[in-house]
C-alpha cells in the first residue's frame, strides 16, 4: 500500500489488516481514468489524500484506489456513527426528518402504482421511510448495515428492518413493486452486486428509485468525502439503471423527499430488459456519458469561489 493510504487509515484511527487497489469504472468497466481531485474530507475540518477519478469512457466519478471490503465492513459497523454522528442511537430530530421524507416520497410516487405492493428500502437506516407505505397497505422490508439504527427501528418502532450489508441481502425473486436506494448506492462496497440483487427481486413491472448526493453545495474537498465512494450525476444514475435492467422514466433534481438534503438528484426507472455489453456500450458511445473536461471545469469553478473561512 502506498504511504498516503497508510496515512489516511491512521487519520481515521483504523490501522489494521487492510489493503487497497485501483478500481475499474463501476459503470462501464474501463480501467483508464483521469484524476479529478486528490484531497477529500475525512471528517469535520479534516482532510486527507484519497483520489477521486473520472472514467475516460463514460465519465463516471468515483474513489480509486479503494480499500478492501473488510475495511468498509469494519468502518460502517464500528466507526461510522462514532465519527460522523457521535453515537449509534438515532436522535429524535433525525427520526422526524426521516418520517417527513417518507411522507413526501410516498405522495410523490404513489401515482406510479396500482394500489399497494411490496416495497424494499436498501440502506433504510431506522426504517421510518417505510411507514407511509405500510399505512397504505404495502408489505415493507428494509436493510441497513448500521446495527444500532436498525435495532432502534426494529425494537422501538416495530419496523420490518434487518441489519446487513446490501450485498448480503437474500430476497424473494420478482417480489418488490418498488425498490428505493436513497443515497446508499454511493456508500456500498459493490454497487453492481446490489443492483443485480435488487433487479432479481423486482416485480416484472416494478420500479427503482435512486437518490444521489447530486449537486455540490461547496468546494470539492468537502463534496468529495470518505463516506461516498462514488458520485452520481443524472447521466451515471441513468447508465447504472439501464445497465441493470431499469428504463429511466424520471430523472430530476426536484426535492421529492423535501429540503433536508440539498442538491440531491433522483432517478426513477421501470423494469426493462437487461442489455448485453455491446448494446450498453453503444448507448455510452452514442453520447450518454459525462465529459471529463466539463467535470474538471465544474469543480474548478466551485473551488475558485471565495468563501468565508
Ligand atoms: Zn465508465
Amino acid at each position: 500500500m502506498e504511504k498516503y493510504l497508510g496515512d489516511y487509515l491512521a487519520h481515521l484511527g483504523m490501522e489494521g489488516e487492510y489493503s487497497a487497489e485501483d478500481v475499474p469504472c463501476e459503470v462501464c468497466g474501463c480501467a483508464e481514468t483521469t484524476v479529478v481531485r486528490e484531497i477529500i474530507s475525512i471528517g469535520k475540518d479534516t482532510f486527507g489524500k484519497l483520489p477521486v477519478v473520472a472514467c475516460n469512457r463514460c465519465g463516471f466519478l468515483y474513489q480509486s484506489p479503494r480499500f478492501n471490503r473488510k475495511f468498509y465492513d469494519d468502518y460502517y459497523t464500528k466507526f461510522y456513527r462514532n465519527i460522523v454522528k457521535g453515537n449509534s442511537v438515532p436522535d429524535q430530530k433525525f427520526i422526524d426528518d426521516q418520517k417527513r421524507r417518507g411522507d413526501l416520497l410516498y405522495e410523490a410516487v404513489k401515482g406510479y402504482f396500482n394500489g399497494s405492493g411490496a416495497v424494499l428500502d436498501v440502506g433504510c437506516s431506522v426504517g421510518t421511510m417505510l411507514i407511509p407505505f405500510m399505512k397504505a397497505g404495502w408489505e415493507a422490508y428494509g436493510t441497513d448495515p448500521d446495527a444500532g439504527f436498525v435495532k432502534y427501528g426494529k425494537e422501538k418502532l416495530g419496523l420490518p428492518v434487518e441489519a446487513m450489508s446490501a450485498e448480503d441481502m437474500k430476497l424473494e425473486n420478482g417480489k418488490y413493486a418498488f425498490t428505493i436506494i436513497l443515497g446508499s448506492l454511493e456508500h456500498v462496497y459493490a454497487p453492481n452486486r446490489v443492483l443485480e440483487i435488487c433487479r432479481k427481486a423486482s416485480a416484472p413491472d416494478g420500479y427503482l428509485l435512486l437518490e444521489g448526493r447530486g449537486h455540490p453545495q461547496g468546494e470539492s474537498k468537502v463534496y468529495f468525502n470518505h463516506n461516498h465512494h462514488r458520485y452520481f450525476t443524472f447521466t451515471s444514475m441513468e447508465l447504472m439503471m439501464i445497465k441493470h435492467g431499469w428504463e429511466p422514466v424520471l430523472t430530476t433534481d426536484d426535492p421529492i423527499c423535501g429540503p433536508t438534503r440539498p442538491g440531491g438528484i433522483f432517478c426513477m426507472g421501470r423494469v426493462s430488459d437487461i442489455p448485453d455489453e455491446k448494446r450498453f456500450f453503444s448507448i455510452i458511445d452514442a453520447g450518454k456519458r459525462d465529459s471529463i473536461d466539463e467535470t474538471l471545469a465544474r469543480f474548478d469553478r466551485l473551488d475558485s469561489i471565495k468563501r468565508d473561512e
